[in-house]
């Protein structure tokens, strides 16, 4: 009774797992999918309104060009102000721009004569110019006719002043009602004209309201056009598209959580399978020859753990070491290699020739008390001697310095060796190593690799020799495939040891060489 209730329990929780991971990455994939596509639209919609202001400048531009052309040509005039003679010529110029309506001429505050309503019988006058922007004076929406309102905008220059055509950018494109446009001026302090309901009184940097917002400003003209138009949301502009990225984000946010699911559910798998391989003594060792290089002498082994899982394929040590940090399992871990590295090994270990081999540990084992007292009782248990067993300690450990240094002092005077493991990749600068207690570097083999290349790794490898002279510690390069390497290595530092395909694969205790 007890245990079908338990494997309830148990399928509950899995069941519940399974769901809350499912929901999750539906849940995500959904909203990522839905604000791709809402950011795609809006740098549409933002690029569409690009092209739009574009176009309204460029039209702006040709109004304001035209005005000025008619104003220089009213100014350069011989004629006598407001004759017969003058009114025909102003009347010319009037034709000479559909943008133009009119073309006045002014004594001070009021027109004098002008080209549609000849000589004024009645002095028309001028309210004081809404702005100004030398040489230039505007008004904007002003009684233009002296019988009835006839409201526009004007622009004087000197004595001159030209009438704009009401209907001046009927045809550039401002019809849609969504959009806002002004037309200002370039400091955006005054608004020729508006569009689409934007406010015509305040300036036109706050003018403009709305998600999507462009402006530009003329290259030549001193006038600007900003325009915006409110927020498109996915849904207002399509259904259909809406409930379709809704299905494709939910069977994509399926597929991924049933690939999350599954690894997760691997990896827990994993986990529990290589607790009971720790626990069965299935971890298995391999040993990878270190030579000298200048004679490839051998003087030692690394110990490599190898693990099959269950259905007969081998975990890389990349993977199942974090595996085992992630779940607590590495002090059981290296101690099932260091049991299986002196049975298998004792009798070499235990004989006069200087052969040693060297075990990976990491910081927090290294610093446990309880890790250094079983390596002691276990040295003893095999009569190995201390000076025949060296520790590997990777450089990327996060360890207390203080900690660290008291750790590696205790294992030396114990009679051990003490490495600093992938030499290189990790946070470490010379002063923090100078001052560890170490006996040998083990440079990473990304720096081999590098040899015989332009790269930076390269380059710093001098450098780490020199490292290694000055701390007087071994130096062991990891990584040797090729003989080219082994021979620049060995020209560098004649006494450095090297471990590496060139120099012996890992292999069973059986197969390992005798020299
Ligand atoms: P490591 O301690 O730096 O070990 C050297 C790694 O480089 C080994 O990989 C070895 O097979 C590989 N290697 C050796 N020579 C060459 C070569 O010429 N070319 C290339 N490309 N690779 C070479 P492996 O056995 O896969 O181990 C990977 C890492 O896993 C080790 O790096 C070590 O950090 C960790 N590891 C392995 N066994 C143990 C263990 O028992 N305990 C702990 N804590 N970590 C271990
Ligand atoms: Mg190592
Ligand atoms: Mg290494």
């Amino acid at each position: 009774m007890l245990p079908l209730s338990f494997g309830k329990t148990l399928l509950r929780i899995a069941g519940s797992r399974t769901a809350a991971i499912l929901a999750i990455c539906v849940l995500t994939t959904l909203a990522i999918t839905l604000t791709v596509a809402q950011k795609v639209m809006d740098h549409e919609k933002t690029a569409a309104l690009d092209v739009h202001a574009r176009s309204v400048l460029d039209h702006a531009g040709h109004v304001a060009e035209q005005s000025a052309s008619i104003l220089r040509k009213a100014l350069q005039l011989d004629t006598v102000p407001c004759s017969r003679e003058d009114l025909e010529q102003l009347r010319v110029l009037s034709f000479e721009s559909r943008f133009v309506r009119d073309v006045m001429r002014l004594e001070g505050a009021t027109v004098a004569c002008s080209a549609a309503w000849g000589r004024m019988k009645q002095p028309f006058p001028l309210p004081v110019a809404h702005h100004g922007i030398a040489p230039y004076r505007f008004w904007r929406d002003v009684n233009t006719s002296p019988v009835g309102h006839v409201r526009a905008d004007i622009t004087a220059h000197g004595a001159v002043a030209v009438v704009t055509a009401p209907g001046a950018f009927d045809d550039a494109g401002l019809a849609d009602p969504h959009i806002k446009t002004l037309v200002t001026s370039r400091d955006g302090r005054y608004v020729f004209r508006s569009f689409g309901g934007a406010e015509f009184s305040t300036s036109g940097h706050a003018a403009t309201t709305g998600r999507y917002v462009v402006s530009h400003c003329h290259p030549q003209r001193l006038i600007c056009v900003v325009e915006s138009s409110p927020q498109m949301w996915l849904w207002s502009v399509s259904w259909p598209l809406l409930v379709a990225l809704t299905g494709l984000g939910t069977l994509a946010g399926a597929g991924v959580g049933i690939t999350v699911n599954s690894l997760v559910r691997r990896r827990a798998a994993m986990g529990t399978q290589l607790q009971r391989a720790i626990e069965h003594g299935a971890i298995r060792v391999v040993y990878q020859p270190i030579r000298m290089l200048k004679d490839r002498r051998l003087v030692g082994v690394e110990a490599l753990a190898r693990w099959t899982d269950a259905t007969g394929q081998n975990i890389p040590p990349d993977q199942f070491i974090p595996l085992a940090e992630e779940l607590g399992l590495l002090d059981a871990l290296t101690r099932s290699v260091l049991r299986t590295t002196f049975s298998e090994l004792g009798e070499r270990l235990r004989s006069d020739e200087p052969f040693y081999v060297s075990v990976n540990v990491n910081s927090e084992e290294i610093i446990s008390r309880q890790f250094r007292s079983y390596l002691h009782g276990l040295c003893l248990e095999h009569r190995i001697p201390a000076s025949r067993v060296a520790l590997e300690v990777t450089e990327r450990s996060t360890a207390n310095y203080a900690d660290l240094t008291a750790a590696f002092q205790e294992m030396r005077d114990a009679g051990h060796r003490v490495m600093i493991d992938d030499f290189g990749t990790g946070y470490s600068n010379f002063a923090y190593l100078a001052a560890l207690p170490l006996d040998a570097i083990k440079m990473d083999r990304a720096f081999t690799r590098a040899i015989g290349t332009e790269s930076l790794a390269s380059a710093v490898i001098p450098g780490i020799v020199s490292i290694a002279t000055a701390m007087r510690v071994t130096l062991i390069v990891e990584g040797i495939e090729t003989e080219a390497q082994a021979q620049y290595l060995r020209t560098l530092h004649p006494e450095a040891r090297g471990q590496g395909w060139l120099l012996g694969r890992p292999a069973t205790a059986r197969e390992l060489p005798a020299d």
